[in-house]
């Protein structure tokens, strides 16, 4: 057994260090399916990881990374073997078991998905679990019965991972999509997406009242807080909103009065221990809903050595759309 290149976190007396390094295949945690990570991608998560920001890594050492698409290298699972081409998400890498950002990853095989023919493992990175996640919270709304005839769809923090894939399926299923962003000059960005407005955050992140008017049927959010209360306020009779993020906090605070006098739902979605057959779903749906020369237009390209500063730009808001971290 061999050393291969590793970001490794460690705890400090203050806080973590986080350095790129050899990692010792032999210290791998348990696992039946042995992959070689090709591509990674940085999310939000993964930035408060590296820079230590939050206490996301739960285990030490750590290997930081939530994702990663590659090639079975060895399996004792019986659905694996050497060359499948997988793609992983979440189940608690990079935070209790060690991550993607690594030439080698062992997982358990029940956590790997296979790629559809038509995703490359770099474009599964450029999806990456904000994509995934993404297409978690449009399947959640057509499960309410949204469709593009109950009218416009609004999209939170739309210019930043979540919500540039968010934006490009929508739009590409035929939704009036509504994009917020804080950076109006990324409204050219997002009209090539598919955005049919672009608003100012401004709008939605100020105090909510119990009710506003109507603006939208649905929405996916990726902020929380009083954006999120505001999104409830302004939703129609009946609609939903998808809440996956935490960009701008952890709070809500909204009241009740969407829920019992518009019949609005509040959908929660959670990539990380979400079910295999709703992956798998959410997969298949990425292969056929999500344009790939759009997905192309929202990435770029890192490597290894880039993701420690890459992650603080996701913290502070910098990153437009999505990073791919090339690892072999
Ligand atoms: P990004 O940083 O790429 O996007 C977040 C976007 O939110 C920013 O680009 C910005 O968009 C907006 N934003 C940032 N700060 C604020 C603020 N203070 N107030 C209002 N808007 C703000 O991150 P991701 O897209 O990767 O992740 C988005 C969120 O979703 C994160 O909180 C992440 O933890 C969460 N997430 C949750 C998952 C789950 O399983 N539930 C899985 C993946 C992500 P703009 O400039 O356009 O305003």
């Amino acid at each position: 057994m061999g050393t291969f290149k590793a970001i490794r976190i460690d705890k400090a007396e203050k806080g973590t260090t986080v350095a790129l390094t050899q990692f010792d295949e032999a210290d791998l945690m348990d696992g039946d399916v042995t992959v070689a990570v090709e591509w990674s991608t940085l999310n939000y998560k993964d930035g408060l990881a590296v820079t230590g920001k939050a206490p996301v890594v739960r285990r030490f050492p750590m290997i930081a990374g939530i994702d990663f698409a590659g090639i079975v290298e060895q399996s004792s699972h019986p659905q694996w073997k050497a060359g499948d081409r997988v793609v992983c998400n979440g189940w608690g890498m990079g935070e209790t078991h060690l991550g993607s950002y690594a030439e080698k990853a062992r997982v358990k095989g029940d956590w790997l998905v296979r790629l559809p023919d038509s995703i490359s493992t770099r474009d599964a990175m450029a999806i990456g679990t904000a994509g995934y996640t993404a297409m978690l919270s449009v399947l959640a709304l057509e499960k309410h019965g949204l469709t593009p005839g109950s009218g416009p769809v609004v999209v939170t923090g739309a210019a930043g991972g979540v919500g540039s894939v968010a934006t490009a399926i929508l739009s590409k299923l035929g939704y009036h999509v509504i994009a917020s962003t804080g950076r109006m000059s990324e409204a050219d960005y997002l009209k090539g997406l598919g955005a049919a407005e672009v608003i100012d955050r401004a709008e939605l992140s100020g105090p909510a009242k119990p009710l506003a008017k109507e603006r939208w049927a649905g929405g996916i959010d990726s902020v929380g807080s009083t954006t999120l209360a505001n999104l409830l306020s302004m939703t129609k009779y009946g609609g939903a909103i998808a809440a996956c993020g935490l960009a701008a906090g952890m709070d809500l605070p909204s009241s009740v009065a969407p829920f019992i006098l518009r019949g609005v739902c509040l959908l929660g979605i959670d990539s990380v221990m979400c079910p295999l057959p709703q992956r798998k779903l959410a997969w298949s749906r990425l292969a056929s809903d999500l344009d790939q020369g759009k997905l192309a237009d929202i990435t770029h390209e890192i490597g290894l050595d880039g993701v420690v500063d890459a992650g603080a730009k996701i913290l502070a808001g910098q990153v437009r759309g999505r990073i791919v971290v090339k690892i072999l």
